[in-house]
C-alpha cells in the first residue's frame, strides 16, 4: 500500500529539533515571565470575522493564506494565522484591562496558506508577547529588551538586527497616504498585480512588497518619517534614546510597515542575513486602535512575535546541539540485578528529580548495554552485576573522560552523583 505522508508545509518536527524548540522555550518563558508577563492559552480556531475584522480584509494573510472553512453548523471558522487578534478578542471577552496594565504572553502553532519553502511553512509556531494598557514608549522598550536579551541567552546576538520605524499617527497617516497614492499612481506600469489593487484600498501595504521588480520604485517611495506627528516623533525619539542607553542597536527603516493593518507608531522587525529570503525572525508593534475595533475599550496595546522555527534555524547555525537523551544510564545483567535496578533507578529519581536516568531496557550482555550508554550521551554508566548487589555497590564508569571506572556504595550513590553532575557542563 501507498503511505501516507504529512501534510504539504506542515513539518512533523523530530525529536532533535524538539529538543532545540524546547531550550528555546524554556529560555523564552522564563525570560519573559521575569519582565511579569503571565501566560495565556487561546484555542486554535476563531470565528472568522475576528481576523478579517483585526488583521485587515485587504492584506496578504486574510486575502491569501487563511485555512477557513465552515463547520458543521455552517459558521465560518479559521485556524489562527497569528495570535494577536485571539488575545485581543480574549481581553475584550473577559475585561482582562479594565483593572489596568495586562501583559500576556503564548506560544503555539499559527497556521497559513504559504508556498512551503525553507524557513516557511504552513503550520508553524510563535511565541507572542503583548501588553495591554500601556501607551509607551518605556513599554515598547521592554518589549526590545526581552527581545534582545534572549537572543543573548541563546547565543544568536551576532545574526539579528533591530529595524525600527513608526506609522505616525492621525492626520500625519492621512497625508501620506495620499502623497503615496499619488506616488504609485505615477508608476503605475511598474507595479504587480497585488499592489494595482492595493493602490486605492490599502496602499501603505504596497510599501511591504517582496516583489524584486517593484523595489526601486518603492524606493523613492514618500517615506512616514517625513510625516510623522509631533507626539509620534516623541514617542520614537524616547524609545530610541532609551534604547541607546541600554546598548541596543537599531536602525531606522523608513520602509518598514508590517504586513497586518493593526499597526499605529512603533513597528519593528529583527532581521537576519543567514536565513536566505526569510529575514524576519521576530515582528511586532504597536496597535492602540485594536481593542477598541474588536468591541472594547480604547486600550494602547504592544506585542510581538517570534518565528519559532527561523529562530531555531539562527541557533543551529550558531552550534546550538541538542541535549543529550541522559545523564545517567544504568546497566543490570543478571537476575538479581536486573531485578533491583528499577528499585535503584525509582531512588535515584526520589533523590535527584531532574536527572536524566536511561535505565536498560531489553537485555543484552554488558558490552551491548555499555554501547547503548554511549549512544544516549549519558556522561557515566552505572554498571550493576550481581557481584555488586551482593556488596551493595554499583560500579560508577566515566563515558566521556578517561577515568577509572570505581565502585560506590549504593546508600551514597545519590550523593556521589549530584557532585559529579552538578560538575558536567551546563548544556
Ligand atoms: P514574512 O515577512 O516572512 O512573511 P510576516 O510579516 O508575515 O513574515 P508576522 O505575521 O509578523 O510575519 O509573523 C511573525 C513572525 O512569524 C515572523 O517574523 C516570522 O519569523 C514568523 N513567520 C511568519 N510566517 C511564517 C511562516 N509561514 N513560516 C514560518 N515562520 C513564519
Ligand atoms: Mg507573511
Amino acid at each position: 500500500m501507498v503511505s501516507i505522508q504529512a501534510i504539504r508545509g506542515m513539518p512533523d518536527v523530530l525529536p532533535d529539533a524538539c529538543n532545540l524548540r524546547a531550550q528555546l522555550l524554556r529560555a523564552a518563558s522564563e525570560i519573559i515571565e521575569s519582565y511579569g508577563f503571565r501566560e495565556i492559552s487561546l484555542p486554535l480556531l476563531e470565528k472568522t470575522e475576528l481576523f478579517a475584522r483585526s488583521i485587515g480584509e485587504v492584506t496578504d494573510i486574510v486575502e491569501k493564506e487563511m485555512y477557513t472553512f465552515d463547520d458543521r453548523n455552517g459558521e465560518s471558522m479559521t485556524l489562527r494565522p497569528e495570535a494577536t487578534a485571539g488575545v485581543v478578542r480574549a481581553v475584550v471577552q473577559h475585561s482582562l484591562a479594565h483593572g489596568g496594565a495586562q501583559k500576556l504572553w503564548l506560544a503555539g502553532p499559527m497556521f497559513r496558506y504559504e508556498r512551503p519553502q525553507k524557513g516557511r511553512y504552513r503550520q508553524f509556531n510563535q511565541i507572542n508577547v503583548e501588553a495591554f494598557g500601556l501607551a509607551g514608549p518605556d513599554i515598547d522598550v521592554e518589549l526590545i529588551a526581552i527581545g534582545a536579551r534572549l537572543w543573548k541567552r541563546l547565543g544568536v546576538s551576532h545574526a539579528l538586527t533591530l529595524e525600527l520605524n513608526s506609522l505616525g499617527d492621525g492626520e500625519g497617516r492621512q497625508r501620506h497616504r495620499a502623497a503615496l497614492v499619488e506616488y504609485l499612481r505615477g508608476h503605475a506600469d511598474v507595479l504587480d498585480a497585488d499592489a494595482t489593487r492595493r493602490l486605492e484600498s490599502n496602499p501603505l501595504r504596497v510599501l511591504d512588497s517582496k516583489n524584486p521588480d517593484m523595489q526601486a520604485m518603492l524606493a523613492g517611495a514618500p517615506q512616514l518619517p517625513d510625516f510623522w506627528d509631533a507626539e509620534s516623533r516623541e514617542h520614537f525619539e524616547t524609545l530610541t534614546a532609551r534604547l541607546d542607553a541600554l546598548g541596543i542597536a537599531w536602525t531606522l527603516n523608513p520602509r518598514l510597515v508590517r504586513g497586518l493593518d493593526y499597526y499605529s507608531r512603533t513597528v519593528f522587525e529583527w532581521t537576519t542575513t543567514e536565513l536566505g529570503a526569510q529575514n524576519a525572525v521576530c515582528s511586532g508593534g504597536r496597535y492602540d486602535g485594536l481593542v477598541e475595533q474588536i468591541g472594547g475599550k480604547p486600550t494602547p496595546a504592544v506585542g510581538f512575535a517570534i518565528g519559532v522555527e527561523r529562530l531555531v534555524a539562527l541557533m543551529e547555525a550558531a552550534g546550538a546541539a541538542p541535549e543529550p537523551v541522559a545523564d545517567v544510564f544504568l546497566a543490570a545483567l543478571g537476575g538479581a540485578a536486573e531485578a533491583q535496578a528499577p528499585v535503584l533507578a525509582e531512588q535515584l529519581r526520589d533523590a535527584l528529580p531532574g536527572l536524566r536516568l536511561l535505565v536498560n531496557a531489553g537485555g543484552g550482555s554488558f558490552k551491548a548495554q555499555l554501547k547503548r550508554a554511549d549512544r544516549s550521551g549519558a556522561q557515566f554508566a552505572l554498571v550493576l552485576g550481581d557481584a555488586e548487589v551482593e556488596s551493595g555497590t554499583v560500579q560508577v564508569k566515566p563515558l566521556r573522560v578517561r577515568e577509572d571506572q570505581q565502585a560506590v556504595a549504593q546508600a551514597a550513590l545519590a550523593d556521589f552523583i549530584r557532585k559529579q553532575w552538578s560538575a558536567a557542563p551546563a548544556s
